[in-house]
């Protein structure tokens, strides 16, 4: 072989060598963080391995009180995406952004997602936080409904698309994959749900996390803390679900994975109630528990209901 084609050989091979290291550079997985676990799940399922997750408030994290670190500054810093639930759940969030100096996109997950107010029941009206004249917020926990994880899952899979274009079909295809298993979850919850009689669907729980749950599938869940876990119950509120408790007869009382079951504990001493279980509200379980994805978290509350409440 003549010198000539041996370099003309060489300079091909760089060339290829540069185009093959282009187009790895292309595969490396999109950085998205997402600011609590169950976002962070969705955002694995719509993304697969198209995205590298990083999740701000961790399996068991209560996100109402969160405090940021250094690291979620940085890894914010990286982000091509952050990924919120909104509905002023991630009060915290805002200062974080500024301090990062994070350039990426922005998705709201739960916008378009069918929202109720605050302390708001399956009759409609506001029981508890919502006091004085103007329009009472949303309830951050719009996530409890199942049709609600559905536009989660959309709003996740267009910004993914947004942010990373030649991944729409396959963000497509795995929102489309999710959006089955939640209705087919649905149908299991409702079958699950349909032999507790109406005067057992009674829950108390530390928080009010659960009234999107309780709207949807018809169980009235009650708190002695509000929507957010910042403000501790009163013992007033605390006397107030005792007196509710013995006057309807709630079977069960629930622990919650993100608060203090000490509260809980203590209700269910002095009104002789059982603790039901352990229900996963604001935050998934580690991987090897039983709420390590959103729909095994709802699956596993449903379960632990049915549990508690059958006659
Ligand atoms: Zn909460």
């Amino acid at each position: 072989m003549r010198r000539r084609d041996l370099l003309a050989g060489a300079a091909g091979l760089a060339a290829g060598l540069a185009a093959l290291s282009a187009s790895v550079r292309a595969q490396e997985p999109v950085p998205v963080v997402a600011s609590f676990s169950i976002l962070a799940d969705m955002v694995r399922q719509v993304g697969g391995e198209r995205v590298a997750v990083t999740t701000l408030v961790g399996p068991n994290g209560d996100a109402h009180v969160y405090q940021p670190t250094p690291a979620d500054a940085k890894a914010l810093a990286r982000a091509r995406l952050l990924v919120l639930n909104g509905l002023g759940f991630e009060g915290w969030m805002a200062r974080l952004q500024r301090s990062s100096g994070f350039k990426g996109a922005v998705a709201i997950a739960s916008t378009g997602a069918t929202t109720q107010a605050r302390g708001e029941d399956d009759h409609g009206h506001a029981h508890s936080g919502s006091g004085g004249r103007a329009r009472p917020a949303a309830d951050p926990h719009a996530w409890q409904n199942l049709a609600n994880a559905k536009v989660y899952a959309a709003n996740i899979r267009d910004a993914l698309v947004a942010a990373d274009p030649e991944g729409r079909a396959a963000y497509a295809a795995n929102a489309a994959r999710f959006a089955a298993a939640v209705d087919a979850l649905d149908a299991e919850v409702r079958a699950a749900l349909a032999g507790i009689p109406a005067e057992r669907r009674k829950v108390i729980t530390t928080h009010d996390a659960f009234g999107y749950f309780g709207r949807a599938y018809g169980v009235t869940f009650l708190a002695p803390e509000s929507v957010s876990t910042e403000a501790e119950a009163s013992a007033r509120d605390v006397a107030a679900i005792i007196r509710q408790i013995r006057a309807d007869k709630v079977p069960a009382v629930f622990i919650e994975n993100v608060t203090d079951p000490r509260l809980l504990e203590q209700i269910g001493r002095e009104t002789g109630v059982r603790i039901g279980g352990t229900l996963f509200s604001d935050a998934l379980s580690g991987p090897e528990g039983p709420a390590a994805t959103y729909l095994d978290m709802v699956r596993h509350n449903v379960r632990t209901l049915v549990a508690a409440l059958a006659p």
